[in-house]
């Protein structure tokens, strides 16, 4: 039977360009697998329904929630967002190791529903880079920056409860320190009960 993959939550203030730092992942790692989050806000340009967001309007978020469908939520500058429960555990199953990129509150939510979890925060160097990075977006008026950098202040000291902090000054350096955390978290000896009746009935 193929081992139970790893959930992982990685969260980083808006903007703060988690987005290419993933992907660059991802297109090294071809055992991860990227929930999809449903949410309440609107799409941003070149965004595509059920490939960035599950793009649903708040009576239906409320519905999923109802129905039990969701494996954490949250509100977030006005909008719900939350993480669809049924393609996560299918995909924990198989094997593959699942990435939730979801905000402060839905990662406390996951650490206390799975406390295996490996939670990562990704920060930016600093305020400053993090409002250019923002900016340089170019998708957002004013308000909407300016709204994403309280969120981010706020955002900020809960990096200490996750168990993991990354830091976002170039996308290579990042990479590899996501990478090192997985690869040692595969090693616990937690995750792996069955190594001592493994090695010594196999000897
Ligand atoms: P954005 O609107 O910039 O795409 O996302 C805003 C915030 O919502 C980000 O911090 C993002 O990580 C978070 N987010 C995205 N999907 C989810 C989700 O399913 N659950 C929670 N709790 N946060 C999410």
């Amino acid at each position: 039977m193929k081992k139970k993959g790893l959930l992982i939550v990685v969260s980083a203030p808006s903007g703060g360009g988690k987005g290419t730092v993933l992907k660059e992942l991802f297109r090294r790692n071809e055992n991860l697998k990227m929930s999809v989050s449903a949410t309440t806000r609107a799409p941003r340009p070149g965004e595509e329904h059920g490939v960035h967001y599950y793009f649903i309007s708040k009576d239906a978020f409320r519905q999923n929630i109802e129905d039990g469908a969701m494996l954490e939520y949250a509100e977030y500058c006005g909008n719900f967002y939350g993480t669809p429960k049924a393609p996560v555990q299918a995909w924990l199953d198989e094997g593959y190791d699942v990435v939730l990129e979801i905000e402060v509150q839905g990662g406390k939510q996951i650490k206390t529903v799975a406390p295996d979890c490996v939670s990562i925060f990704l920060v930016p160097p600093s305020l400053e880079v993090l409002e250019k990075r923002l900016r340089g977006r170019g998708t957002e008026t004013e308000a909407v920056i300016q709204e994403r950098l309280a969120a981010a202040r706020e955002e900020i000291p809960h990096v200490l409860d996750y168990d993991y902090t990354v830091v976002n000054d170039t996308v290579e350096q990042a990479v590899i320190d996501i990478q090192a955390i997985l690869e040692a978290e595969k090693l616990r000896v937690s995750r792996d009960q069955d190594i001592v009746e493994r090695i010594l009935n196999h000897a």
